[in-house]
Parts: C-alpha cells; sequence; structure tokens
C-alpha cells in the first residue's frame, strides 16, 4: 500500500493588508481521497492566518483550496521525511 500525496494550496484575499495570502500544505494519505484531504487542510488550516501580516481572518472568509497530486519526484526535492526508517537488526 502506498500513500497518496497531495499539495494543496490555500488561498484567500485579506481584508486587513489587502494581499493574497497563499499557503502550500503537503498532505499524505493512505487512499488517493482529495475530498477526505480538502477537508483535512481546512481544518488543519484554521483558524485561517494572513502570510503576510500574520492576522487571523474573519469567519466565513473565501477560500481558494486547489488540490494538487504531490508525485514522488517532487516528494523527493522538498526533503520531506517520514518517520525513521530503521530496519530491525
Ligand atoms: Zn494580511
Amino acid at each position: 500500500m502506498s500513500d497518496s500525496w497531495f499539495k494543496a494550496d490555500v488561498s484567500f484575499f485579506c481584508p486587513n493588508c489587502q494581499k493574497v495570502s497563499v499557503e502550500q500544505i503537503i498532505a499524505a494519505a493512505d487512499k488517493h481521497n482529495p475530498d477526505a484531504v480538502a477537508r483535512a487542510v481546512r481544518e488543519a488550516i484554521s483558524p485561517l492566518t494572513c502570510q503576510w501580516c500574520k492576522k487571523v481572518a474573519p469567519e466565513g472568509i473565501k477560500v481558494q483550496l486547489g488540490m494538487n497530486d504531490f508525485t514522488p519526484e517532487e516528494l523527493a526535492k522538498v526533503k520531506f521525511i517520514k518517520g525513521p526508517s530503521i530496519k530491525p537488526s
């Protein structure tokens, strides 16, 4: 069983500083289930904080959530370590 990786781009227009805040989240799931991962990402980013002014976005703000598959090639580039894999001796 292999994990599915997703790259979620979370963006919203910040009413405090008038900039678009973009946050990229890498998520792993044991099934290829973008809907479930999208829900998890929404929970993970709550409360939503602007990447520019670090203020918390108001409730009910419209958030764009772009879900992309994250390929093993891309994964290799970000040096993400998913737990130590130590073989039992
Ligand atoms: Zn802001």
